[in-house]
């Protein structure tokens, strides 16, 4: 590091976010926080511009993220094709995307996380890491739903897991069908 530290590492994964510039919606006079801030017409605080994307920060939240930014492309075109004010659009309403990486340089490493993968008190993990096969996988349940969770290095699972979560459903009670979806590779 630049400090001269040796990290102990085959593989450093630095996760830092994205950080819009937004010197020049500032200097337009819009208003700006981490983003250039929008309601759910995707409108910035000039009714007449609207901003969608990386630049934008909705709800408190600036995703950073290709599929927020392709639904509110959708959710902006719909609003700019309606004819009158009551037609069709009801806006954009934030969006619950499931976070998918894959790092191809060298070793492939898949990497997904969806909701929230930081447990509050009261809330149950459930958390398998097999560091023969490089995999971890990590799920948060908060009452008796799944509310977030992190997989690395083995994404086999991510589609039942990402449907239990966008569901919202109870989970069954004895915690089994939750271990089986997140094993139900055939993994550890
Ligand atoms: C290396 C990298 C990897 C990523 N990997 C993922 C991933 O795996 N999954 C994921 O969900 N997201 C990923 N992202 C984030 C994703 O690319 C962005 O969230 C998404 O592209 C945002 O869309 P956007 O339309 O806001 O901006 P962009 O896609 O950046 O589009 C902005 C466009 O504006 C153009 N432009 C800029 N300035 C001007 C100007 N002055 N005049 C005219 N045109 C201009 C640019 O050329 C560009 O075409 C990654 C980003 C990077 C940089």
């Amino acid at each position: 590091m630049a400090d001269g530290y040796a990290l102990d590492a085959d593989l450093v994964v630095l996760a830092c976010g994205v950080h819009p510039r937004v010197g020049l919606a500032q200097d337009a006079g819009l208003a700006v926080h981490k983003g250039v801030i929008v309601d759910d017409e995707l409108r910035t605080s000039d009714p007449h511009i609207r901003a969608i994307g990386d630049c934008a920060q909705h709800d408190g939240q600036v995703y950073g993220l290709a599929a927020p930014a392709l639904e509110q492309a959708e959710v902006l075109a719909e609003l700019l094709a309606r004819t009158a004010p009551a037609e069709g659009a009801t806006g954009y309403r934030g969006t619950r995307a499931l976070t998918r990486l894959t790092l191809a340089s060298g070793t492939p490493l898949d990497l997904a996380a969806f909701g929230e993968h930081t447990a509050l008190p009261g809330d149950d993990v459930i958390q398998l890491t097999d560091a023969t096969r490089g995999t971890y996988r990590k799920v948060v349940v908060r009452d008796d739903r799944l509310v977030g969770g992190v997989l690395v290095g083995e994404l086999g699972t991510v589609g039942a897991l990402a449907r239990a979560w966008e569901g919202a459903e109870p989970l069954p009670a004895d915690g089994a069908p939750l271990l089986h979806l997140l094993t139900n590779d055939g993994g550890s």
